[in-house]
């Protein structure tokens, strides 16, 4: 039975962060319980861009701050570190508000360009490259934003580890499972086991509905959630949303193998009416099994260019990683046969061009 303990906090005034995580870990035993005097900790926020934080696409600064902290206060070296899947690295610390925590609390900003090749203890991918960064920590702390995401429903605890895979190898990835969420899944947990999070505290201050992870709709829940299991704490967020855990393909995937994860909630409940799922969410998941490879993509719904909204840059194009979009002058072209309903164009486009039908 794991603990996921639920703490209220109504927005991001620092004071009330800071407090708001210090309750969260306390039926955990406190920072103290993951940290030890003179460890390196991997802080690991949600960087996906270079957005500012109230636009709620990353992990606010003040979440960062209070672990950052309570990580020094307990001994620890903390280090700052995710690897964006779009734009550079510099400003995307800038623009997050990350160089800025890093500023006030003396902690380190580290790169995941360097990758070491493990091979995780399930899964059907038995050789990922990870940032040597994540593996390499002596304590790693996980912190997810919660929002809702066009492909997987939801990233929560386990999907934010993807982002140890180093931004430009993602694409690959993404190859390799192709159409197949079970698949994508899999790889997600397979990273997950392999960088084995001691901690994961989440931003569920101003949460995102809609078309996440980065068009959609700010929704303020008021939540900090915290857990030693990833998993659960996906659980239980799954629950407090008023959806069926299952409908997570990471969880799907994580009663396959025989991980699925029993909850103890501490704190204040968290109850949600009426959160708006990304369009066609639910499709993606529960495809009938008979729906396979190729044919599966006809079934997913399609992503769409508003040439009204579109400004031509090409972000897309260089994100999608069969390369099924091209420009032809200022317009967007996608080939249908090729395009493996991943939605990375979605995910990349600063405009919100992208439609999902
Ligand atoms: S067009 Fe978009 S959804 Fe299709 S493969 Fe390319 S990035 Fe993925
Ligand atoms: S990323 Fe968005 S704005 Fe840029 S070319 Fe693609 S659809 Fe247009």
């Amino acid at each position: 039975m794991a603990q996921v303990s639920v703490v209220r906090c109504q927005d991001y005034h620092y004071p009330r962060v800071r407090e708001a995580v210090e309750r969260a870990l306390e039926p955990l035993g406190g920072m103290g319980a993951f940290v030890k005097e003179g460890q390196g900790v991997l802080i690991k926020p949600n960087l996906l861009q270079a957005s500012p934080p109230e636009k709620g696409v990353t992990t606010h600064p003040a979440v960062v701050r209070a672990v950052v902290e309570l990580v020094a206060e307990a001994g620890g070296r903390p280090m700052i570190g995710d690897s964006p899947a779009i734009g550079p690295l510099r400003r995307v610390l800038s623009r997050t508000g990350m160089e800025a925590v890093a500023r006030q609390t003396g902690a380190e900003l580290v790169d995941f360009s360097d990758v070491v090749e493990v091979k995780p203890p399930e899964g059907p991918f038995r050789r990922i490259e990870v940032a040597r960064a994540a593996l390499k920590a002596e304590v790693v702390i996980s912190l997810p934003k919660l929002k809702t995401h066009s492909m997987m429903v939801m990233t929560l605890g386990v999907k934010n580890l993807f982002g140890s895979i180093p931004g430009f190898r993602k694409a690959s990835w993404h190859l390799k499972a192709g159409t197949d969420r079970v698949a994508f899944a899999a790889l997600l947990l397979e990273v997950c086991l392999a960088v084995r999070p001691a901690l994961t505290v989440m931003d569920g201050v101003v949460a995102m509905e809609g078309e996440g992870p980065n068009t959609g709709d700010l929704r303020p829940l008021g939540a900090i959630l915290a857990s030693r299991d990833p998993l659960a704490l996906d659980r239980a967020v799954m629950e407090a949303l008023g959806l069926p855990p299952e409908g997570l393909p990471v969880l799907g995937v994580a009663r396959q193998w025989g991980l699925w994860p029993e909850v103890q909630l501490e704190g204040e409940p968290l109850r949600v009416e009426g959160f708006r799922l990304p369009k066609g969410a639910d499709l993606t998941w529960g495809l009938p099994s008979f729906v396979k490879g190729p044919l599966r993509r006809w079934f997913l719904p399609k992503p769409r260019v508003d040439q009204r909204i579109c400004r031509a840059c090409g972000l897309c194009v260089e994100a999608c990683p069969p390369k099924a979009m091209e420009m032809r002058g200022e317009r967007v072209e996608i080939d249908y046969g090729r395009c493996i309903r991943c939605y990375c164009c979605q995910e990349v486009c600063p405009e919100g061009a992208i439609e999902l039908r």
